[in-house]
């Protein structure tokens, strides 16, 4: 039996819930600096739901630690990632943006739902075999659970939706199917099912012309890099291979540069390059070189942002301690529902 004072408060935090904007959460692993994939793949979707939502983002570090080999370069890796999500316009007073790690809560309601969740099934899934693939040497429980982890840092904070892409809509399933269980399990409706907030997100091709921009794959180009570097990755970038020497037509429709191109230049060059590129009018050396001008030209305002912030630190922590005092607190009042729904004895 419900004592009375719970009942209340559970009617509390259910009319607060009803009461609250719809929320979003996303997480990514910190990755340091982010490339241009990052920036334009998820960066700058966040940039625009935190007008309309109650966004919550967060620094997956200990979604990190299941993969990588030393932890030395963990917190600069954080603070760059931050450095670069504040400078592309997340606001940390507009959104919660804080340290996965800074809100341990997560990691209690990780255990709950462990209880609910088949060994099977994670077992079962790509994203687990694929780890594994690539891990061979450190298949560790952390790999396993790691769906289950991401189910709780998105049921923690009663997600309403995930911004993902259509890729990843398996994981949101993931997460939709542990609410169904726990809910049944101990008769509760505690948790919601997160809706999956489905984004046109571009995937952006790494520098080899081939392979998704990833870091890991030395293929990034990144957003705050400086202007030479900006230059020399995109001198390296891989055009369309059937155009051997500068004399030969090329194919706009089938080269990255001309897509990074239809993104970071004005219409008119576009139009000119599609048009002088097929009959040889330009080379692939000059299209570059004004490639990386209109990279520079685009992203000089986030660099500038960045170099501000860079200047001091302590009030990027300060911000993402401040974020993770605000999402602790609607953690800590998930955390007593969901002890409360499960029948655990009080301390
Ligand atoms: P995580 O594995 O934690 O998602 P990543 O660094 O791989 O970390 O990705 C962070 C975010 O950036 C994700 O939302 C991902 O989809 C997006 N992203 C990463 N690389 C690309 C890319 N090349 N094109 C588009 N989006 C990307």
């Amino acid at each position: 039996m419900e004592s009375k004072e719970e009942l209340v408060r559970k009617e509390e935090n259910r009319f607060m819930e009803t009461q609250r904007p719809a929320r979003v959460y996303s997480a990514a692993r910190p990755t340091g600096r982010q490339h241009i994939g990052n920036y334009l793949g998820a960066i700058q979707n966040y940039v625009a739901l935190q007008n309309d939502f109650q966004s919550i983002y967060a620094i997956a570090d200990v979604h990190a630690l299941t993969t990588i080999e030393t932890t030395q370069g963990l917190k600069e890796n954080c603070l760059e990632m931050a450095l670069d999500w504040f400078a592309a316009g997340i606001d940390p007073e507009k959104s919660i943006v804080f340290i996965q790690s800074h809100v341990p809560q997560v990691m209690e309601l990780h255990t709950y739902l462990s209880m609910v969740v088949a060994v099977g099934k994670l077992t079962d899934l790509p994203t687990f075999k694929e780890k594994v693939r690539m891990h061979p040497q450190n298949v560790n429980y952390g790999l396993l659970g790691y769906p289950v982890l991401m189910s709780a840092d998105i049921l923690l904070f009663k997600t309403d939706f995930v911004p993902v892409g259509i890729d990843q809509a398996p994981h949101l399933e993931f997460a939709r199917e542990i609410v169904r269980s726990f809910n049944y399990r101990y008769r509760t409706d505690v948790l919601i099912e997160p809706q999956m907030k489905a984004t046109a997100t571009p995937k952006i091709i790494g520098t080899d012309g081939v392979n998704k921009m990833s870091k890991s794959l030395d293929n990034d180009i990144e957003i705050a890099a400086d202007e030479k570097t900006t230059e020399k990755r995109v001198r390296s970038m891989v055009t369309d291979t059937n155009r051997v020497r500068r004399s030969d037509p090329g194919n706009p429709d089938i080269c990255n540069v001309f897509a990074f191109h239809k993104i970071f230049s004005p219409p008119e060059l576009c139009a000119e390059i599609d048009r002088e590129c097929r009959v040889a009018g330009i080379g692939c050396v000059d299209c570059k070189k004004k490639l990386a001008a209109d990279l520079n030209a685009s992203l000089a305002p986030l660099r500038e942002r960045r170099a501000e912030l860079a200047k001091n630190p302590d009030r990027v922590w300060e911000s993402l301690r401040a974020g993770a005092k605000r999402a602790g607190a609607i953690a800590d009042a998930t955390i007593a529902e969901v002890r409360n729904a499960i029948g655990i004895v009080k301390p």
